[in-house]
């Protein structure tokens, strides 16, 4: 038997790291993510950071959603695309953008999208926290970002509040 044919027709599965509801965090099992939407990109995770988040929710400062697949900070390469993607093909390196934006709240429309409440001003859904996210071999999404733009977007974002955050020495 051809083994390319077998493998498209099974069911594959990935290991993930999800947050149980036992309230721990657990290796898992889940099928491999497809493409749903015309705007997803399906993306070979090759590194995911642990975030200040993650370690409040593991130490219990932070409540976490049971079931969700955890990781939020993540790099990996484009293997698949939906048919409106246009600025992105297989083989670019990306960043993941874990926080949805809905392009209707007061902030969206100002071009604040990191600042979206969602159109009820109830939030939107976030990769890793409320939605499965990058805490596994394969994440599909449609917020993504250029691994060039967001080198640019972290040098813009990191360095103004870490020097505003500097102080002079203080001596007896
Ligand atoms: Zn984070
Ligand atoms: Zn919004």
């Amino acid at each position: 038997m051809n083994t390319d044919v077998a493998e498209v027709t099974q069911t594959q599965k990935m290991p993930v790291l999800i947050w149980s509801q036992a309230g721990r965090l657990e290796l898992s099992s889940r099928e491999i993510p497809q493409i749903q939407h015309p705007s997803d990109v399906k993306i070979k995770i090759h590194m995911t950071g642990i975030c200040g988040t993650d370690l409040a929710v593991i130490t219990g400062k932070e409540p976490g959603i049971g079931g969700v697949i955890r990781g939020h900070e993540a790099v990996g390469i484009v293997t698949e695309t939906g048919p409106e993607v246009s600025r992105l093909k297989p083989g670019d390196r990306v960043v993941i953008d874990p926080n949805e934006s809905c392009g209707k709240c007061r902030f969206c429309l100002r071009g604040k999208r990191n600042l979206c409440v969602g159109p009820d001003g109830r939030g939107m859904p976030i990769a890793g926290l409320n939605k499965d996210g990058t805490f596994a071999p394969w994440f599909v999404d449609a917020g993504v970002v250029r691994t060039q733009a967001a080198g640019i977007c972290e040098l813009g974002s990191c360095s103004p509040y870490g020097t505003a955050g500097l102080r002079p020495p203080q001596f007896p």
